[in-house]
């Protein structure tokens, strides 16, 4: 799986193998696989040696909205006829186990566990059947939201828009069977949401030709698919993680701000 780490004030990709606790360091752009193809070096590296970042530097998060039938349900919303899309900005990207931060602006602070796209090429009007070459691979993401400034006022940006509030992680898995995964999310340890992606409205490859006939997606960038039911409050001190198939655990947690 495809991590980004720094080590001594330089941030690289890198290959981990879950089972050795060691990443392979990786020479060059492993967005540019036609190219000039990114180098295994051989190099290897002790977890403990590196910091874990993010794992893709994305020029935006593009978001869908109520993209599981039982979280509009949940929502007393509408379900969407297409796929309702809002924007994170690049600033609210955080590694794992960097923490979120609780904005003095909110007092009702909400997780959402969600499957995270990432994209390996310039992607602009792909239709939904060319979509999987477009894809470099998944991840786990939180979108978190505060909730009461979402509902007052009107549109999202305040409410999912704060530093912070779009952790990815831990790694990027690249060959993924995304049909139907595993996804769940835990709050100090108590599972809070447990679905499969074969709950989605609209699906994965939907989704990019959706997100692609409106914005020109670059490599790096993300698209998340939506929650499932089971959202909920986040207090100050709480651990949370997402866990999906095949890909792993992103854990973090809530510090207050300064
Ligand atoms: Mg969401």
């Amino acid at each position: 799986m495809i991590i980004r780490y720094e080590r001594n004030g330089k941030v690289k990709h890198g290959w981990m193998v879950e089972e050795d606790h060691k990443v392979r360091v990786i020479e060059g752009d492993i967005y540019k696989v036609q190219t000039a193809k990114p180098i295994m070096t051989g190099l290897e590296l002790p977890l403990d040696e590196i910091s874990l970042k993010a794992p893709c530097d994305p020029s935006k998060v593009v978001c869908i909205g109520l993209n599981y039938r039982d979280h509009a349900a949940e929502m007393g919303i509408e379900l969407p006829k297409e796929p309702l899309m809002f924007l994170k900005p690049s600033t609210t990207v955080v590694g794992p186990g960097e923490p979120i931060v609780y904005p003095k602006l909110t007092e009702n602070l909400h997780y959402e566990g969600e499957l995270a796209i990432v994209i390996k090429k310039e992607a602009k009007r792909v239709k939904a059947s060319e979509a999987d070459h477009y894809i470099l691979g998944f991840t786990c993401a939180i979108d978190v939201t505060a909730r009461d400034l979402q509902m007052s006022d009107g549109q999202w940006t305040r409410a999912k828009g704060f530093d912070t509030f779009c952790p990815l992680g831990p790694a990027i898995a690249p060959k993924l069977d995304y049909a139907n995964l595993r996804i769940v999310t835990r709050v100090n340890g108590e599972v809070r949401q447990d679905a499969s992606t074969e709950q989605l409205i609209f699906t994965i490859p939907q989704l990019v030709e959706a997100v692609s006939a409106v914005m020109t997606l670059r490599p790096g960038d993300v698209i998340l698919t939506g929650t499932p039911s089971g959202v909920g409050e986040l207090k100050i001190g709480d651990e949370i993680s997402v866990t999906i198939e095949g890909i792993g655990t992103l854990t973090t947690h809530v510090v207050g701000e300064e």
